[in-house]
């Protein structure tokens, strides 16, 4: 399988090379040259088999020759052995239509470790076979800081910088992450928002300079190898409730678009998805694109759901790309020019192809923080269970959405409530314990630098304490 970038001029790559690479070095992201297709047949054969080998039947078609078939179940079986429940990705039914996909009983309680485990173990497999070393660089608004660095605390050949917005994560989140004092591990506090930390990391991997000095990796979900690795859990769940014989609707709560966009490429292989929900909060940029083609970013309000709290939607521009070009060929420059006009006004229009496009499969619906409660308090009052701020917001989309009575609707519940336990608490009055593995997480020491957004001050930051074995000539 080859690689080529949504803005059409960067090397084409491998799945070893983009796994390593992360952002294109044109400034757009790679994605597969085609979407492999599962005949009717191949899909129904993954009914009833464990979650890490539907993982590997899934990703199989992407890896192509850079992991033998032998290899990447061994890999699979390891990453997901690391869950808490057997099932891995649970289904919970909540009424007649809806159901919930649990996707948080990972290492650090949210999706993004279904993901991250996963990444950790090919980032140490593919250096490890060129004897190469890697600086990870990412921002993150809580859950992929955590989750990246379970992945990667400790292991060879990797380190990791990870800047989160000061204030603004839970305290569970902060110390997910601060009190992992493995010594490839750095946390940056930064004064401004998680768009000030990602839009200085995708300077990063644009800086010729700091290229030269330090070999750059992507943790975020601009690297494809985790979108992939979530493709996973939509044909899992697909599979338990009739695929391919009957379709499934699936509500996402979104902010960066790679969890959503995940489940566009499910379908585009041929799994049967009768509509994917875009949940927004009210930082809402992927709604309004939907709704009205107005991509324009504003600035971002803070709420209970702050993985959500995103206003620059990257893996949006996957799906633009996927959707650009007469009889869908996709066209790089002009996605390249697109891109270039919305980073110089932080605004686009998209086009009418991209708009009908998109309407085929993909649906918006944007929640404000009084449905969101409500959709906590509700669930807790009819069906017993707690669910946390982020799937509130999807589970008060997926009830919104307009669906035949017929289609199973399962909204993807992205983290564990004791994550976001004060939020949870004041919509439902009950506070979720943390899971006794983490029980002590408050007791542990915490380390941290705090640092200006500036990036002339994280660079320097970042060259001063980066070890000299991760510098690609000592
Ligand atoms: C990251 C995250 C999201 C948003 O996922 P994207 O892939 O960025 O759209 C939603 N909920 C939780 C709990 C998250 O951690």
């Amino acid at each position: 399988m080859k690689y080529v970038s949504t803005r059409g001029s960067a090397p084409v790559l491998d799945f070893e090379g983009v796994t390593l690479a992360g952002l294109a070095n044109d400034g757009g992201l790679y994605i597969p040259e085609s979407w492999p297709q599962f005949s009717h047949a191949e899909i129904a054969a993954m009914r009833g088999l464990p979650y890490a080998e539907v993982a590997a039947r899934v990703m199989e078609p992407f890896v192509g020759e850079a992991l033998t078939p032998e290899r990447l179940r061994e890999l699979t079986a390891e990453a997901y052995g690391r869950f808490s429940h057997k099932a891995v990705v649970p289904l919970v039914q909540l009424d007649q239509q809806h159901w919930l996909m649990e996707l948080f009983h990972g290492p650090t309680l949210a999706f993004k470790d279904v993901a991250l485990q996963m990444l950790g173990l090919l980032f140490e497999e593919f250096l490890g076979r060129r004897d190469e070393k890697l600086t990870l660089v990412g921002a993150t608004s809580g859950d992929t800081g955590s989750a990246a660095i379970d992945a990667v605390a400790g292991r060879e050949g990797v380190e990791i910088f990870m800047l989160h917005p000061e204030g603004r994560i839970s305290d569970v989140q902060r110390c997910q992450m601060t009190t992992v004092l493995a010594p490839n591990v750095f946390n940056i506090a930064i004064s401004g928002s998680f768009d000030d930390g990602q839009a200085a990391v995708k300077r990063m991997f644009g800086d010729e300079a700091l290229k030269g000095t330090l070999r750059l990796g992507a943790v975020n979900s601009i690297n494809w190898a985790r979108l992939l690795a979530q493709v996973v859990y939509y044909f899992a769940t697909a599979l338990q409730l009739g695929a391919p014989d009957r379709s499934t609707a699936f509500s996402v709560p979104t902010g960066n678009f790679g969890d959503v966009f995940a489940g566009y490429v499910a379908a585009k292989m041929g799994l049967p998805i009768a509509k994917l929900v875009v949940a927004t909060n009210v930082n809402d940029i992927l709604h309004r694109a939907l709704s009205t083609g107005d991509y324009s970013a504003g600035v971002v309000t803070p709420t209970a759901a702050p993985s959500m709290d995103i206003q620059v939607s990257s893996n949006f521009e996957r799906l633009l790309f996927d959707l650009t070009g007469s009889g869908g060929t996709r066209d790089g420059a002009a996605m390249a020019a697109q891109m270039a006009g919305f980073e110089s006004t932080r605004a686009m229009t998209l086009t009418n192809q991209q708009r009908a496009g998109a309407a085929e499969l993909f649906t918006s619906i944007r929640v404000d923080p009084d449905g969101m409660a409500q959709a906590m308090r509700r669930t807790h009052e009819n069906c017993g269970e707690i669910i946390d701020p982020h799937t509130a917001i999807g589970l008060a989309a997926a009830h919104q959405v307009d669906l035949p009575g017929d289609v199973p609707v399962v909204t993807l519940a992205t983290a564990h409530p004791a994550k976001f336990r004060d939020a949870v608490e004041r919509a439902t009055g009950t506070r979720p314990p943390l899971p006794t593995r983490i029980g002590d997480l408050f007791a542990r020491e915490e380390r941290c630098v705090s640092l200006p957004g500036e990036y002339d001050a994280l660079t320097a930051y970042i060259l001063d304490t980066a070890r000299p074995s991760a510098q690609p000539d000592a």
